[in-house]
């Protein structure tokens, strides 16, 4: 434990990676350990944010004023892939070598960076801050909920190669997109809200003016670009140009790189990436081939013990529509992993559904705990 509270500068606490981390902080009383300084990109001089336990948050600092940041030994920030390119190499070009922890993905396959999932990789993070190293980056969300649902499975150098087809939610786009699906739904339903009340009505008279709101162009789509409240969306973040979405290469790349494995020791991991119009947690379907046959309730036992929060739901009809859905699983720090099945391909592919609240162990969680490592206090 650290006597005097580590004084540390948050960017980006109001948005929604933030919000999650400002809650944890608060929950897990982190705050009489900090000595916080809260900067904003937006409203610089407004009023920060109050916290148990440390003293005055003062005001808003401007998130851009380099000189401001640099006095601070550790820096946090989810606010985002461009203020992190904007900000991050200024700093250290000026000589800043603090440690700067982040959400986004900009420095995550840096040579010099680590990213950071402790309960999957703790030795990799002990490692890179023995040698010095400053930038330490929380996974893709998907990535991190797999592992830590799965990690069992990796650690006991199960997989040979697994397929992870994903269901990812508004919330992994930001506050922004989650308005703004909540907002197609609500337009959506007040468009038919008259013939939904009369039970007589036609189904397919409903259906049809239902998509005819989602053609017609009034939705507000802004955030998406296509209407996502009762469709979906067969594609994540940037084309590769070689048919892969940057989502669909951050599996294998970060999965590897979390675990460090590289080389002739790297694990194939690819999948489709599809954006639905869940709230928030992730879910993903798995196609895992082992490297030997190992008896399902074996693997059940692995993925339990693995950590404190993989929790294996059973594979029966109720149990995964109880326990096994972005309904159940938001706000809870637990990944439940079920649909363990042997497949029919063989003895050594089985199945695998794991949903996880990405804005926790895909986003603030392992950030916060990196800052508490960073601060000797995990
Ligand atoms: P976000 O909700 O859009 O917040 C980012 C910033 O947007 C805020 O800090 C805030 O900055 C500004 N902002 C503008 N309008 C806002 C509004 N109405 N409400 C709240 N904030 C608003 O982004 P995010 O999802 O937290 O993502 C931050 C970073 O984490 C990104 O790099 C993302 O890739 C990464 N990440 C996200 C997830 C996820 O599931 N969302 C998961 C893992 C990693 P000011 O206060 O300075 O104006």
């Amino acid at each position: 434990m650290t006597s005097q509270p580590a004084a540390v500068g948050f960017i980006g606490w109001r948005g929604m990676v933030g919000s999650v981390l400002m809650d944890r902080l608060r929950a897990e009383d982190d705050f009489a350990q900090l000595d916080p300084v809260f900067f904003s990109t937006s409203n610089a001089g407004g009023a920060a944010p109050s916290v148990d336990g440390a003293g005055d948050p003062g005001v808003l600092q401007d998130a851009h004023d380099l000189e401001a940041l640099s006095t601070l030994p550790i820096l946090v920030t989810t606010q985002g892939g461009d203020y992190t390119k904007a900000v991050h190499g200024e700093l250290r070009k000026n000589g800043w070598d603090g440690i700067w922890i982040d959400a986004a993905s900009t420095l995550r396959m840096n040579d010099d960076a680590v990213i950071v999932l402790d309960p999957v990789n703790r030795d990799v993070v002990d490692a890179a801050l023995d040698r010095g190293v400053k930038d330490f980056v929380g996974g893709n969300c998907t990535v991190s909920c797999m592992l830590m649902g799965l990690g069992g499975l990796f650690r006991n150098e199960l997989v040979e190669w697994a397929t992870s087809m994903t269901y990812q939610a508004a919330s992994g786009g930001g506050a922004r997109h989650m308005r703004e699906v909540i907002q197609q739904f609500g337009d959506i339903h007040a468009s038919v809200a008259d013939p939904l009340a009369d039970p007589a009505s036609a189904i397919l008279d409903i259906d049809r003016a239902v998509l005819a709101k989602q053609r017609g162009g009034e939705l507000d789509t802004t955030q998406f670009g296509v209407p996502l409240s009762g469709s979906l969306i067969p594609w994540i973040d940037a084309d590769l140009g070689n048919g892969q979405s940057r989502e669909e290469w951050k599996a294998e790349a970060e999965t590897n790189k979390i675990l460090g494995r590289s080389g002739d020791r790297t694990i194939p991991v690819d999948g489709l990436c599809v954006r639905i119009a869940a709230m928030r947690s992730h879910s993903q379907a798995l196609t895992v081939k082992l490297r030997e046959e190992v008896p399902v309730a074996e693997i059940e036992r692995l993925l339990d013990a693995d950590n404190e929060w993989a929790t294996v739901v059973p594979n029966t009809k109720e149990d995964s529509m109880r326990d096994l859905t972005p309904v159940a699983a938001s706000g809870s720090l637990q990944i439940p992993v079920g649909r363990i099945r042997t497949m029919s391909m063989g003895p050594q592919y089985i199945s695998a559904f794991t949903v996880g609240d990405q804005l926790l162990w895909g986003a603030a969680e392992p950030v916060r705990r990196m800052l508490k490592i960073a601060t000797g206090t995990l």
